[in-house]
């Protein structure tokens, strides 16, 4: 079989993905089962990725960013995911820099984004309430002017990197009477921040070395140039124009983790013996290996055209939303069978596999359910 390249590569990006496999290697894999254990990535690994410049790849250099475009943060994604590493935060660190360069004053721009391009800022989107997940109006966090402060009092779930991060993209309601007009977006830095606590790393099933946390705020001041944009009421408007990039990056992932699934089970599937030859000479594990190997080409096919269009501005919100919810449903079902192949080695954490199987199974459910995605394709057919 022809191997396959994307066709957005370039020397430059070769290059690249060169380096970041290198590092992702060497300072990232070995520290995998410590991660998982601790149940967090530490920041010492935040700030090695950001000096190495592997942070905001696709930020302008003028920001301390790398300069590039999305490809170039792509091959981070890709060289992390299909080598089953969950837990380093970097897709929500991402993105919470994009609402800022997309959305942010020049001066706000200045403020986080060289700090959270170096990892001296970790940063985590916090969105998901008791209350409110798939139903964003439903937010109750509010924050009240008080002078030049905001007054903030709620709490978050769910939250991606929410034990370490130290800036957040907090979605709060500002106007209690107006469901969808009355949210806004506060950058908040957490560090010293009086009233801010930081509940429970939850117990999860999978993403082990992920700190998903709660977030409580209890009259905690946030100063008033922290207003995303500095407009009041903003916050539906940009969450919407921000969704598509968070959900390519959701697909792209389970499409690098499909990639490494399957690559791994083939190897393994020639060394294992039953009945006095190869597990990977029977019919169906030969067909087997022939499903998810087209599942996998057929969903990086349709990811590669997300990134092209992504990168030439043209991502709309029904084509980000169908690569989140279809490549997520067939990661699911590729890890299954690679699980399987495995027989009961498949079963147990040590094994790559294993580990994969129990990561993706949130992907079909966070950055908007596989539900919603469909809710929002529907409006457009
Ligand atoms: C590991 C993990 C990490 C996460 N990281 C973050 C993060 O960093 N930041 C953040 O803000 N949030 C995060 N989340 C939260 C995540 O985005 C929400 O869990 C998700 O949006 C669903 O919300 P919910 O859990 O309240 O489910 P609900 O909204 O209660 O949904 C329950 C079920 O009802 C279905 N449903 C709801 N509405 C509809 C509808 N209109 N039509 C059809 N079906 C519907 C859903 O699809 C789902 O199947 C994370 C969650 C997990 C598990």
């Amino acid at each position: 079989m022809n191997p396959y390249e994307s066709p957005w590569m370039d020397d430059d990006l070769r290059m690249l993905r060169e380096a970041v496999s290198r590092f992702v290697e060497t300072e990232m894999l070995p520290q995998e089962p410590r991660w998982r254990a601790e149940h967090r990535v530490d920041y010492a690994t935040w700030r090695a990725v950001g000096e190495a410049g592997f942070l905001l790849m696709d930020v302008p250099s003028e920001y301390g960013g790398g300069g590039g475009d999305f490809r170039h943060e792509a091959v981070l994604y890709e060289e992390t995911a299909r080598r089953g590493i969950s837990g380093f935060g970097q897709g929500v660190h991402s993105i919470a820099a994009h609402y800022v360069l997309n959305y942010g004053s020049e001066e706000q721009k200045q403020r986080w984004l060289p700090r959270m391009a170096s990892g001296e800022l970790v940063g985590a989107i916090a969105m998901t309430e008791p209350g409110a997940g798939s139903d964003l109006k439903g937010i109750r966090t509010k924050a009240v002017r008080d002078g030049d402060h905001y007054v903030v009092n709620g709490s978050k779930i769910f939250i991606t990197n929410g034990s370490i991060a130290t800036i957040l993209m907090l979605v709060v309601r500002t106007d209690v009477a107006d469901r969808k007009r009355g949210l806004s977006i506060l950058m908040v830095e957490t560090k010293d921040l009086a009233g801010y606590r930081v509940g429970r790393v939850l117990d999860k099933m999978g993403m082990t070395a992920q700190d998903t946390a709660e977030l409580f705020f209890e009259d905690v001041r946030v100063p008033a140039d922290c207003l995303l944009g500095g407009e009041e009421g903003k916050g539906m408007h940009q969450l919407m124009g921000d969704l598509p990039y968070e959900r390519l990056t959701i697909a792209l992932s389970g499409v690098a983790a499909m990639e490494g699934a399957v690559a791994e089970t083939a190897r393994y599937v020639k060394e294992r013996k039953a009945f006095g030859q190869a597990i990977g000479d029977f019919q169906n594990t030969r067909f087997k290996l022939a499903e998810v190997t087209t599942i996998t080409r057929v969903a990086r096919t349709f990811v590669d055209r997300c990134i092209e269009q992504l990168v030439a501005g043209t991502l709309d919100t029904e084509t980000a939303a169908m690569a989140k919810w279809w490549i997520t449903d067939m990661q699911q079902q590729v890890m299954d069978e690679c699980v399987q192949l495995h027989g009961g080695y498949g079963y147990m954490n040590e094994y790559l596999v294993c580990r994969m199987f129990a990561d993706s199974r949130v992907q079909r459910i966070y950055g908007g359910t596989n539900e919603i995605m469909k809710e929002l394709i529907s409006r457009s057919v």
